[in-house]
């Protein structure tokens, strides 16, 4: 027996759904339905200056009228930060975590300062990488920082993580320096694109906790998705480049790698990218201008979900 295919939406309860969002929840909807597997609903709600639950209200009540239904209990992010933290904790004693104190500023200017790595002014898909001011901090540093409270966020030693993957594969690889050709392989199935090999170097040392949530979106989505039982992940191909490091974090947590399925943004009558600010396109200003469901599914599927570009 084939085990049943599990979807979920994820939406972050910041601000109301529009038309983007639709097409990700449908879709993953109807890939559950199609066949007769389970669609999930997940709050991704971390960021707790912004997640409001009148917000969270209004998807619920977006998602019903379009016709969906999802099971209950709806996961919330906010009340699993002990999950995060227990994930935080196994990559802490495996040594892959350091505290970083700089603000984003420092970082800009360091990088900009930088002539020995004009590479880091190449944006990484969550902006330039870090590079690198607080992983040779000693121990005695670290210390005084901590004593003054001073914030931190923790970053993972991506060059420390790929090598730790090396490790685990069962082909041994040739030792890994730094910048390395030689990354082990770990891939993932993108159902539209086939076999994709992960790149998660090209996040550098990324950040698991932000200084003011003890987590971030990549860890949650990845823990989340394994612990929901997730075996089908469709979402936008925004997201694309996170899953190089999403099948990373999979691999150091020992967690399962769903099917990816990234869609194409949903486009203007003009071929242009819809913007998320766009207060015309939420699902609550269409309704309430008269459009109906249906009106909303055909404006969805008539975006080509799956052209390669
Ligand atoms: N919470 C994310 C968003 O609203 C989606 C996360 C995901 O689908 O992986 O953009």
């Amino acid at each position: 027996m084939s085990t049943p295919v599990i979807t979920r939406f994820a939406p972050s309860p910041t601000g109301h759904l529009h038309l983007g969002h639709a097409l990700a929840a449908i879709e993953a909807f109807d890939m559950a339905m199609e066949r007769g597997g389970r669609f999930l609903l997940r709050m991704e709600d971390i960021d707790v200056g912004r997640a409001k639950p009148e917000f969270e209200e209004a998807i619920y009540e977006d998602l019903e009228w379009l016709g969906l239904s999802w099971e209950s209990p709806v996961r919330r992010q906010s009340e699993h930060m002990d999950d995060y933290a227990g994930a935080l904790a196994t990559l802490d004693e495996m040594g892959l975590l350091y505290p970083c104190f700089c603000t984003r500023k420092e970082i800009m200017a360091e990088i900009e300062q930088s002539r020995t790595a004009p590479h880091l002014l190449n944006q990484g898909p969550d902006g330039p990488p870090y590079p690198g001011t607080c992983l040779n901090m000693d121990a005695h540093e670290v210390k005084n920082k901590e004593s003054e409270n001073a914030p931190y966020a923790l970053r993972l030693n991506m060059k420390k993580a790929m090598a730790v993957v090396g490790e685990m594969s069962p082909l041994k690889w040739p030792a890994l320096t730094w910048p390395a050709l030689t990354w082990p392989t770990l891939t993932w199935i993108d159902k539209n694109k086939g076999e994709i090999t992960a790149q998660p170097e090209i996040f550098g040392d990324v950040v698991l906790a932000r200084k003011d949530v003890p987590t971030s979106y990549h860890l949650a989505v990845t823990l989340d998705d394994h612990l929901q039982g997730v075996t089908l992940v469709s979402r936008g191909k925004d997201l694309f480049a996170a899953t190089h490091l999403h099948r990373l974090l999979q691999a150091l947590l020992s967690l399962d790698t769903p099917v990816y399925a990234h869609h194409n943004m949903i486009k203007n009558e003009d071929g242009s990218r819809m913007s998320k600010r766009e207060k015309s396109m939420t699902l609550k200003s269409l309704r309430e201008s008269g459009h109906k469901p249906s009106d909303i599914k055909e404006l969805v599927h008539k975006n080509e979900l799956y052209t390669n570009d």
